[in-house]
């Protein structure tokens, strides 16, 4: 995975795009590098853009992150809220933290990653009533493009981190 992280001209993350997507912006001079390292493929070293900045003003309208089963389970990093156990993304299920039956909606701040045998212990109960304490408060993430960069493996998040830091 080769993607790059693109600032705006005032250096504000403003989206992740693919290696060619940014190799293209470069070539037209609508971007210029700001880091970029070594990679090796192939016994080839190319040398990989990690993060370019546009060289021109650009105006991004305000992202709404997607309500999906997979943005839940990134928020809570593959954490079952009630037991604090990790587990992998085909074993978890979502929660309505105030039950469904009793018309508890679907929205970021009721559901929460949950595993199997907590999802089936807590049945149709509240938290409160099943004796099981969440780990935290679920929430609606507010930062798209910093929720995003959590789907990134480290060894691009490391380059990128600090961008997301100053602004
Ligand atoms: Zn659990």
């Amino acid at each position: 995975m080769n993607n790059v992280l693109l600032l705006d001209n005032k250096n504000h993350p403003i989206n992740i795009c693919s290696w060619k997507r940014a190799l293209v912006l470069l070539m037209k001079g609508k971007a210029v590098t700001i880091l970029s390292d070594i990679d090796i493929r192939l016994n080839e070293k190319m040398l990989i853009p990690r993060v370019i900045k546009l060289t021109y003003d650009l105006k991004i309208p305000y992202k709404e992150l997607p309500f999906c089963k997979e943005n839940v389970l990134v928020r809570d990093e593959f954490v079952c809220q009630y037991c604090g156990n990790k587990f992998h993304p085909d074993e978890l299920t979502l929660d309505h933290v105030y039950p469904k039956s009793r018309l508890g909606p679907d929205i970021w701040e009721n559901i929460v990653a949950c595993c199997k045998n907590c999802n089936q212990k807590k049945a149709d109960r509240t938290p409160k009533e099943a004796r099981m304490k969440l780990l935290r408060r679920p929430y609606r993430p507010k930062d798209y493009l910093k929720f995003e960069m959590k789907k990134y493996p480290e060894s691009l998040i490391k380059y990128w981190q600090e961008y997301f830091e100053a602004s």
